[in-house]
């Protein structure tokens, strides 16, 4: 028997007939039937990642309430086979939020998030009635409460602290930190407390923080759920007031190192970066023994007792679900100074569909489709379509953020389709059509093996679409 390559995934990814499979779907024959490039999904492969993250609920011992991070990719039918497995949304925005109801979540079953939410969102969602609107400073907890008078209609409100928590992810990456944008500070939150806690148009159900996407380690999780926790006791102590839950966001982890064959030509500190590995039931149990402990040491206890926890994860549900297959559609040759040679592919898959590998120099595996089980140990310098010498996949700068080339079989000619794993967050949702690139198809891939188109490839027509001239 023949080894699994490291980044085979059982019942998802896999070879067959020598080429990529997900889920039993042929991704040769995807290709040349949708076109390239394509998102794939795995309807069993959310499903998995949103089952490992109900564990948490068994693990602490406490009512839970999963929130998937709509930004991570908000695709009607990524919403809908969500919606299915049973868990709540985070939105982001009035677009996010017309999605999550059009797609059929309970208003019970959303929450709304964001730096700069306007009064019109904030109209459809105290209409809607959703469980949290989650406020970013004092001033929209004012205008929250304009909103709800002028409604005659009474909104659920949780607040977002900036708990100073720095976590071990990209910069860019980071949100709790008081030089990020996002929340306010502990004085802030018990301002709030202090002033609202009676209010009949606000009702101050809880407090919020998100610690930063790609956390790859779990003790910033214990020292953000006690840090919720003391505000929260600081809060009953000062006011009474009991909370109804407490939100500790998202930024579990995703290996994106499966296959480590290239992690060589990479920094030491992106590769522990991109091969994190937390299980969050680990997490969030250790997190609450702390909390448990404190609570009972202080005489708190009884605060924990009904208490919801609420996470938002985003990257951890859908990242590893989704991949982009993308064709080779030139080569060449290019001498080097030593007398080597490197070999040049051409893709039809630029960063305007991966967004994140030019922004955050962001490690997707890349292996042949079509040649899934030929050895992978052919350099190649690998790049897209875009009118942009920086649209490469490796790092154009050569600090090794990325590996320097991409390992795949030997003689890899045009019309080679290749896959981009790991594509699932943050690519779909973020695409925008540069050069007049019409933005690709996408299609799940139901548990039963059946292929779902779930997004059309965009028209010419469309990309002139709103243009008026
Ligand atoms: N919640 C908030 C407030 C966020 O800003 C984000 C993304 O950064 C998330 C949840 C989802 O994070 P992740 O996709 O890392 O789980």
């Amino acid at each position: 028997m023949t080894q699994k390559p490291a980044w085979a995934i059982e019942n998802y990814l896999d070879v067959k007939n020598g080429r990529l499979s997900v889920g039993g779907a042929d991704c040769v024959e995807l290709a040349e039937k949708f076109e390239t490039p394509l998102f794939v999904f795995s309807e069993a492969r959310i499903r998995h990642n949103i089952d490992r993250l109900k564990a948490v609920e068994r693990a602490i011992e406490m009512p839970l309430k999963i929130c998937y991070a709509a930004k991570a990719n908000s695709n009607m039918a990524i919403l809908r086979t969500v919606k299915e497995n049973g868990i709540s949304l985070e939105t982001n925005s009035g677009g996010e939020l017309f999605k999550a109801l059009k797609v059929g979540f309970a208003p019970q079953d959303i929450i709304l998030n964001g730096t700069s939410k306007s009064e019109e969102e904030l109209e459809q969602a105290i209409t809607a009635g959703i469980y949290a609107i989650q406020a970013d400073s004092l001033f929209e907890v004012e205008l929250i409460e304009s909103v709800a008078r002028k409604l005659n209609k009474p909104a659920n409100v949780s607040l977002r602290l900036v708990p100073e928590i720095q976590t071990d992810t990209l910069h860019g990456l980071q949100t709790a930190m008081l030089t990020s944008k996002f929340g306010m500070l502990a004085p802030e939150v018990l301002a709030a407390f202090r002033r609202w806690h009676n209010s009949d148009l606000l009702n101050l159900c809880g407090i919020h923080l998100h610690l930063g996407s790609q956390n790859p380690d779990g003790r910033p999780y214990a020292e953000a759920f006690l840090k919720l926790f003391e505000l929260l006791a600081q809060i009953f102590d000062e006011t009474g007031k009991r909370l109804e839950h407490l939100n500790l966001g998202g930024g579990f982890p995703v290996n994106y190192l499966r296959d480590a064959s290239s992690a060589g030509m990479m920094t030491e500190d992106q590769q522990a970066l991109f091969a994190a590995q937390l299980e969050p039931a680990q997490v969030l149990e250790k997190a609450v023994s702390v909390v448990r402990n404190v609570a009972k040491d202080s005489g708190a206890g009884h605060l924990l007792e009904g208490l919801t926890i609420l996470l938002e994860p985003g990257r951890s549900v859908i990242s590893d679900a989704g991949l982009v297959l993308t064709e080779v559609k030139n080569r060449k040759q290019r001498p080097l100074p030593d007398g080597t040679v490197d070999s040049w592919l051409l893709t039809d898959a630029g960063y305007n569909i991966m967004l994140s590998m030019n922004n955050y120099d962001w490690y997707y595996h890349c292996i042949s489709a079509s040649h899934a089980d030929a050895p992978h140990e052919t350099k190649y310098k690998i790049a897209g379509p875009l009118c942009d010498g920086g649209d490469v996949y490796f790092d154009i700068e050569g600090t090794n953020k990325l590996p320097d080339h991409r390992l795949l079989p030997e003689n890899v000619e045009t019309g080679e389709i290749l896959a981009m794993l790991n594509c699932g967050a943050y690519s779909l949702a973020q695409m925008f059509p540069y050069n007049g690139r019409p933005l690709p198809a996408a299609v799940l891939i139901r548990e039963n093996s059946e292929v779902e188109l779930i997004r059309k490839r965009d028209s010419y027509e469309l990309l002139i679409e709103s243009d008026i001239w």
